[in-house]
């Protein structure tokens, strides 16, 4: 890093994609500065962020590659299955056998993955912690509560202005603060996607019987609905309503919240008892036009905003992190201008086409799947019934959904930048 700068990287947003940035790159000798509006150790309250992620196997490596996976291992679950079924109500469909039902089961690439399993489920409060942890001990600079305001680029360096007034330069700016990016704003990137009618109903839940680590994702008329299991036989539960709905169940009474619970839930898993709060989330496709501009780059949400389907977004953005770090180390080893338009297109050009097709995908996903039409059930259905059948398709869904197809940045391989 040249003398004059204050970081070799500043990274606006301190969520879990800035901050994995910010590890990875200080695990290859590079200075990062991360600045987020919020106070860093609010991240730490329960209530920040109610959700869980499934945590694709390949971005669980990245971070036991960065020394954050020793404290996540004891609260991760494993998840050893994925059911997917497509019903008209959870419990009907689950005591049946249904013709259109897809398994994938962590045994089956097990010879491939060395024994990992489909994923990991974590409560994001616990990643955010582990992360916060990490941050501190690998004494890496947070600015937070700031604000980044604005970017200007010039020949060899940028300078990024916080709303407080002060002033912090780098050769290369990180656009990692979500949807709303600045950054992106700035470097006149546009933005394509449009809001889903719908919202993210997420609740925890605690249940009767274990769940084995098997995950149930069922294709409702209204939308998927997940049971995503969590460690000490609690489950994570997303699914989508509209809007109103969405909000009115946030503030039910529990009674009414519960038995609004148990028509979709069905009684397979016993009785569930919800814990802690709901919590509601709005729904949108954002696509970034460009991943990169000169001394500039977008990764995680700033980059592409994706639909909870698949539980795809947060990984999306660990393997950009994973991608992004490792072209920003090479490119010091090899004495070129990090912030050079030549090698940020290394990156966007590395990440751009899984980035889109992911998003493209699972808009196509949630039209196909949020919707009753008798004819587009059968074709669904039989597409299931076909991937379920043939076991390369099935193996091959199991390695994209464990993020562990394609060119692999190394540290999605688990080894040291
Ligand atoms: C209901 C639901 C369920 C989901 N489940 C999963 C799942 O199972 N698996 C999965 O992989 N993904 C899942 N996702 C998606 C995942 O949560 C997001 O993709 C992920 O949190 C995005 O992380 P990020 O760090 O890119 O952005 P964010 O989490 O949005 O972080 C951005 C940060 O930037 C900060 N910031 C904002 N403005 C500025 C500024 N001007 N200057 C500096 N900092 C700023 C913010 O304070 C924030 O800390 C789910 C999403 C939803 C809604």
């Amino acid at each position: 890093m040249a003398q004059s700068f204050d970081a070799d990287v500043i990274i606006a947003g301190a969520g879990m994609a800035g901050a994995t940035l910010a590890l990875a790159l200080a695990s290859g000798d590079l200075k990062a500065i991360l600045v987020d509006p919020m106070p860093f150790e609010n991240q730490l309250a329960p209530s920040f962020d109610g959700r869980a992620s499934a945590v694709a196997f390949s971005s669980f490596r990245q971070w036991r590659a960065l020394g954050v996976a020793a404290a996540l291992e004891p609260l991760s679950q494993r998840i050893e299955q994925i059911l997917v079924t497509d019903g008209r109500s959870p419990g009907a469909s689950a005591a049946a056998s249904l013709p259109f039902f897809l398994r994938f089961d962590a045994s089956e690439i097990a010879g491939r993955t060395e024994g990992e399993p489909l994923g990991y489920m974590l409560e994001n409060r616990h990643i955010r912690a582990a992360l916060a942890e990490a941050i501190k001990a690998a004494g890496i600079e947070v600015l937070a509560p700031a604000r980044v305001e604005g970017v200007e680029t010039l020949p060899g360096w940028a300078k990024v202005t916080l709303a407080d007034g002060r002033v912090l330069t780098a050769p290369v700016v990180v656009g990692a603060e979500g949807r709303g990016s600045v950054v992106r704003r700035q470097a006149g990137i546009g933005v394509v996607g449009w809001d889903y009618p719908q919202t993210g109903v997420v609740a925890t839940v605690r249940m009767e019987r274990p769940h084995e680590g098997v995950a149930h994702e069922y294709f409702l008329p209204g939308g998927p609905f997940a049971i995503l299991p969590l460690t000490g036989d609690r489950a994570s539960l997303v699914w989508t309503e509209k809007r109103g709905r969405g909000e009115a169940l946030k503030s039910a009474r529990p009674e009414a919240f519960h038995a609004h619970l148990a028509r979709r839930f069905g009684a397979f898993l016993g009785k569930v008892e919800v814990e802690g709060p709901v919590f509601v989330y709005p729904l949108s496709l954002s696509l970034a036009e460009r991943m990169a501009a000169p001394r500039i780059a977008l990764l995680g949400d700033a980059a592409h905003g994706v639909h909870p389907i698949a539980g795809q977004g947060l990984n999306l953005g660990l393997k950009d992190a994973a991608a992004l770090a490792q072209v920003l180390v090479e490119a010091t080893r090899l004495g070129e201008d990090i912030g050079s338009l030549a090698v940020l297109e290394r990156y966007a050009a590395w990440r751009r086409f899984d980035n889109v097709m992911l998003a493209a995908g699972m808009d196509a996903f949630v039209w196909l799947f949020s919707n009753d039409n008798p004819l587009l059930r059968f074709a669904r259905g039989a597409g299931i019934a076909v991937v379920n059948r043939i076991g390369p398709a099935r193996r091959f869904f199991m390695q994209e959904a464990g993020g562990a197809v394609g060119d692999l940045p190394r540290l999605l391989r688990g080894e040291a930048l």
